[in-house]
C-alpha cells in the first residue's frame, strides 16, 4: 500500500504538466477562466496549514462497481475523474495522494474470495483517508438505481466532523454551476457511509447516474469527465480557502 502511493506521487508529478494542456483543451472556455481565478488563490494560501489532499478512486481491479446502460464500469469512470482532480490538486500547490491512479484493486496480498477481499480494499482505503492528521478526504463514484429517470451529482457527508458538511456543499454547488445546470439534487447526510467515518474532512462525490442513458453516455465521455473534475476542485479550492488560513 505504502509503495504503491509512492509510486503514485511520482507517476503524478511527471504527468502533471502534460494533463494540464490536455485539461485546458478539454475544458469549456468559461471553465477555463475559473480555473485562472482559483489558481491565484492556491497561490496565495499556499502555507503548512494547507490540508493535504487524499483522493479514493471508488472499485477497481476485480471489483467493477456498478455497470453503466452501455456496458461502462463504474471503475474506470472512477479512475478517469480522480485522475484529473489529482492532478489538478497537485499543479496547484496541495500536496495530493491517491488509493490508486490505475485499474487495481487495494486490498492486501494473499487474501483469498471476493468478500474477504472487498473487506481488506474498504479498511485500507479507510485506512489511507487516517493516514494524515490534517487532510481533505475526497471518494469519487458513480451513482445507479433501478429507474432510470434519476440522474445528477450528489455528495454524501457524515457528522463526523462538523466542515463535512460545508465541503459537500461546495462541492454540490460547483458542480451544478459548472458542469450541471439542470441538477436539483441536495447533498445528503448519510453517517453509514464506511469511508466517511475518517476524523477528516471527508465527502463522497456520486458524479451521476449510470442507469441514465442520457448521463451514462456524458459520465462515459473524456471530455466531461475532465469538465467533472475541474467542477470537483473548484468547489474543494473554494472550502480549503475559506476554511484553512494562510
Ligand atoms: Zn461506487
Amino acid at each position: 500500500m505504502r509503495n504503491n502511493l509512492k509510486k503514485i506521487t511520482e507517476a503524478g508529478i511527471t504527468l502533471v504538466v502534460v494533463s494540464v494542456f490536455v485539461l485546458c483543451y478539454y475544458v469549456a472556455k468559461d471553465i477555463n477562466t475559473v480555473v485562472t481565478e482559483n489558481a491565484a488563490v492556491a497561490v496565495s494560501t499556499a502555507s503548512n496549514m494547507l490540508p493535504d489532499i487524499l483522493l479514493d478512486a471508488g472499485h477497481g481491479g476485480f471489483d467493477g462497481g456498478c455497470v453503466g446502460v452501455g456496458g461502462e464500469l463504474e471503475k474506470d469512470i472512477n479512475l478517469s475523474i480522480t485522475k484529473s482532480l489529482y492532478y489538478l490538486c497537485d499543479i496547484f500547490g496541495y500536496n495530493t495522494s491517491a488509493t490508486r491512479l490505475k485499474d487495481i484493486a487495494v486490498n492486501d496480498s494473499g487474501i483469498e474470495g471476493i468478500y474477504d477481499m472487498k473487506q481488506s480494499d474498504m479498511k485500507n482505503r479507510l485506512e489511507f483517508f487516517k493516514s494524515s492528521d490534517n487532510a481533505v478526504c475526497i471518494s469519487i463514484h458513480q451513482n445507479q438505481f433501478t429507474d432510470a429517470k434519476y440522474s445528477g451529482a450528489q455528495m454524501f457527508f457524515s457528522n463526523k466532523n462538523p466542515l463535512n458538511e460545508k465541503l459537500a456543499l461546495d462541492i454540490q454547488q460547483s458542480v451544478v454551476a459548472n458542469t450541471q445546470k439542470e441538477n436539483t439534487r441536495e447533498i445528503k447526510h448519510a453517517d453509514d457511509m464506511f469511508l466517511l467515518t475518517t476524523e477528516n474532512p471527508s465527502v463522497m462525490v456520486e458524479c451521476g447516474f449510470l442507469s441514465n442513458a442520457e448521463e451514462c453516455k456524458k459520465l462515459g465521455d473524456k471530455a466531461y469527465q475532465k469538465k467533472m473534475a475541474l467542477s470537483v476542485f473548484i468547489g474543494l479550492n473554494k472550502f480549503v480557502k475559506e476554511n484553512y488560513s494562510a
